[in-house]
């Protein structure tokens, strides 16, 4: 039995699935999970010692590679000063400055702990500035494990939402209305029928949970019209996008092509966080004052703004904001789709793909999909070859087709180079 094997049928005994979140789990590709034991730079090495070129940065987080001696420097001595206090301190104070000063939608932040609080938080807020309840979510977007939020589309138009996971009853998420990323006019009739009710509407500017599926302009800008004219909140949740496609953010590159675009409230984690546990949502200072203690809306955390966690964010964010950070990050992963375009071609094999700074998707398909059905109606059993094949090459994607990848900046063009001739046999054995 190998070391992961024997690792994964321990942790099976005392963990559910053996893992503490399910993609970990490789159900959808099978195989056993890699334990890993430790990171560097653009490499992480499992329980066995076998090194891969990591395509996941932890889902994100990791944007400038594993263990950039600035940001260990920056946590080993926040460490030192102390793991947690529960009174407030200087560095998150920073941190909150650093994030308003590359997002202009965003007068204060409030630190949390996770993408799921954020964005359970956002909607908190959403509901108490507007005093309204309902809100939209849209099919293949993910904001995290929250009751509301965990909702799939009901039976036709603007209906109510069914739970998707057990544990969540009906009456929560009657509140919830789904509707079909990029449709235009089902967004219309949605607000036709319910637009004075709405608190809200939240969504993933660039869908990084049903790969990489990017909002079209016209949607975007009729969402924003929509929104505005019924006084419900926009909520940009940026928790994979934030920091990663962009400084600014995907709404960034919206406002760049929609004049005057700016969400009403925006959620970001991972990137922030370096790696440790840390999120935030933001907004107007008139939209953040209905938070306690200033204003009714509840909202707290024993850990929020975390000395440590703090210290690895700021860090983090002080490398990234270096000029042309983001142009390189962007340049080296359209290198590396472009290279697995090449080389699908090459072998006949079906493939689109898109990219945006550091953040990727993949599709064995002939054209991008704009929406949740396009997106997983693509060659799985294909898809699960070549995830394995490039498991075995040393090359570490996620273990899911609907999961987007994600590019640092310790990837150099030898690792690019490495992918593609890993991508190049992966796609002779099995085409
Ligand atoms: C990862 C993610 C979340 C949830 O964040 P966690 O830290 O895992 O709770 C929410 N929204 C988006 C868009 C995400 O990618």
């Amino acid at each position: 039995m190998s070391t992961n094997e024997a690792l994964f049928a321990r942790a099976q005994k005392v963990i559910p699935g053996g893992v503490n979140s399910p993609v970990r789990a490789f159900r959808a590709v099978g195989g056993t999970p890699r334990f890993i034991a430790r990171a560097e730079g653009a490499y992480i090495e499992d329980a066995e010692g076998k090194r891969y070129v990591d395509y996941i940065g932890s889902w994100g987080p990791m944007i400038l590679g594993h263990g950039h001696p600035a940001v260990l420097d920056a946590v080993l001595k926040a460490a030192r000063d102390g793991f947690s206090f529960g009174a407030p301190t200087e560095r998150e104070v920073e941190l909150a400055e650093e994030i308003i000063r590359h997002v202009p939608s965003v007068e204060q932040v409030r630190l949390v702990s996770s993408g799921t609080e954020a964005c359970m938080s956002a909607i908190r807020l959403a509901r108490a500035a507007t005093g309204r309840s309902r809100l939209i979510k849209f099919e293949g977007c993910y904001h995290g494990h929250a009751d509301a939020l965990l909702v799939k589309a009901g039976s036709g138009l603007a209906t109510f939402g069914h739970p998707t996971s057990a544990g969540v009853p009906p009456e929560v998420v009657q509140h919830t209305t789904v509707l079909a990323f990029n449709d235009v006019e089902q967004l219309e009739r949605a607000f036709a029928a319910h637009g004075d009710e709405l608190a809200c509407v939240i969504i993933e500017p660039i869908a990084g949970n049903m790969n990489f599926v990017r909002t079209s302009v016209p949607f975007m800008t009729r969402l924003r019209e929509l929104c505005t004219k019924h006084g419900a909140l926009l909520i940009m949740d940026e928790v994979m996008t934030g920091f990663r496609v962009a400084l600014g953010g995907a709404q960034s590159l919206y406002a760049r092509q929609i004049p005057g675009f700016a969400p009403d409230i925006s959620v970001f984690g991972k990137v922030i966080g370096g790696g440790m546990p840390l999120a935030a949502f933001g907004a107007s200072r008139k939209v953040m004052a209905q938070l306690a203690p200033l204003g009714p809306a509840y909202q707290a955390g024993t850990l929020s703004g975390n000395p440590v966690a703090t210290a690895c964010g700021l860090a983090t964010l002080h490398e990234i904001a270096r000029p042309g950070f983001h142009a390189a990050l962007h340049a080296r992963t359209r290198e590396l789709v472009d290279g697995l375009k090449r080389e699908a071609d090459a072998a006949h094999v079906p493939m689109a793909v898109d990219s945006e700074g550091g953040l990727f998707g993949f599709f064995f398909t002939d054209r991008l999909p704009h929406d949740y059905t396009s997106a997983v109606a693509v060659d799985k059993e294909r898809f699960n070859r070549f995830f394995h094949a490039m498991l075995d090459g040393g090359v570490y994607f996620a273990p899911a087709l609907y999961e987007a990848g994600f590019v640092s900046s310790a990837h150099s063009p030898a690792e690019i180079e490495h992918t593609l001739k890993a991508a190049r046999a992966a796609f002779a054995a099995s085409a």
